[in-house]
């Protein structure tokens, strides 16, 4: 039998630890594991009703991610003491360790490919990318000509926001009906096809996860410009290119834990609230 009010938290960073407290405000008994104290232990945990695993779910040597705990646990160990009648889920699930679950008939669900996950997770990331170019410009956001690229959950709230604050926003993107959609909200657009011949910017967004800024396109900007590439690895933009130009760029993944990882536990909790009781309406096939 599972206890359907009790959540173990296993791993994971700022944003798991902010997630268990929240889930004990909500009047839930809440576990951890590998979440900094080494005296935790998995006693119980074939009795949870909610397993909630980190994001990534493990790293490449089969190790819980767990940046914050001393010790390491390896996840298939972790999985042999698991109930299948648990709600498992964690964030970035990658074949691998969707295997893993597979194999031993336990079901593993991403809250990562949750829409609104992704859309509550364009808002601490837009504001880490506003607070990573007011520290980084020597100029004010209302003087900053501000080229975003992409126009999906992430560039359009940091566009509006770079905006909100006087920013000229230019928003490059692939298709028209994109580039109305900023131009309708007050933003420039530039057609991505057109970007090797790129204007003088101050800080260059990029939200594409291809490779939109190769040589050509990173040799258009100027030593001045600030070039943040928010998309996930691989990103957008050829490194060894930017690194041989000698430009100011940086990679600045994982915003929303870093910058508000109360906000973005918050979201992971309410994105697990969804699933869950999505999970307690679906009807077994046969029935
Ligand atoms: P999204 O809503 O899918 O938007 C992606 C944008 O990129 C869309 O405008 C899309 O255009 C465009 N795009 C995709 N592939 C393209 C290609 N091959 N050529 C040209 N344009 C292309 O995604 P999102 O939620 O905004 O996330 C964007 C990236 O940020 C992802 O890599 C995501 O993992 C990452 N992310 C990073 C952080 C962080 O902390 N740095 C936080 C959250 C997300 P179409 O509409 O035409 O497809």
């Amino acid at each position: 039998m599972t206890e359907t009010r009790s959540y173990w938290v296993l791993g994971g960073d700022a944003r798991s630890r902010e997630l268990a407290h929240l889930l004990a405000e909500d009047g839930y008994l809440v576990r951890t594991y590998c979440l900094g104290d080494l005296s935790e232990d998995l006693v119980g945990l074939d009795q949870a009703g909610c397993v909630v695993f980190p994001m990534p779910v493990s790293t490449k040597d089969g190790l819980l991610f767990a940046p914050l705990c001393e010790g390491e646990a390896a996840l298939a160990s972790i999985l042999d003491r698991i109930s299948p009648h648990s709600f498992l889920c964690g964030g970035r699930v990658t074949e691998a360790v969707e295997a893993l679950f597979r194999a031993r008939q336990l079901r593993l669900h991403d809250y990562l490919r949750r829409e609104e996950l992704a859309i509550a997770n364009a808002v601490p990331t837009a504001e880490g990318a506003l607070q990573l170019a007011m520290e980084q410009l020597p100029i004010t956001i209302q003087d900053a000509r501000v080229l975003v690229l992409g126009f999906g959950r992430v560039g359009m709230a940091t566009a509006l926001r770079f905006a909100a604050l006087g920013a000229k926003v230019t928003v490059a993107a692939r298709r028209c009906e994109t580039l109305a959609l900023a131009q309708s909200m007050g933003l420039r657009g530039l057609p991505l096809e057109e970007l090797w011949m790129l204007p003088v910017f101050d800080v260059v967004l990029n939200t594409i996860p291809a490779p939109v800024l190769g040589p050509v396109e990173l040799g258009k900007l100027g030593p001045d410009c600030l070039l943040l590439d928010l998309a996930s690895a691989p990103g957008g933009v050829d490194w060894a290119a930017a690194r041989r130009l000698g430009l100011n760029a940086r990679s600045a993944p994982g915003l929303p834990g870093k910058v508000a990882p109360r906000t973005a536990a918050a979201a992971i909790r309410d994105t697990i609230y969804h699933m869950l009781s999505e999970s307690e309406r679906e009807v077994p096939i046969g029935n």
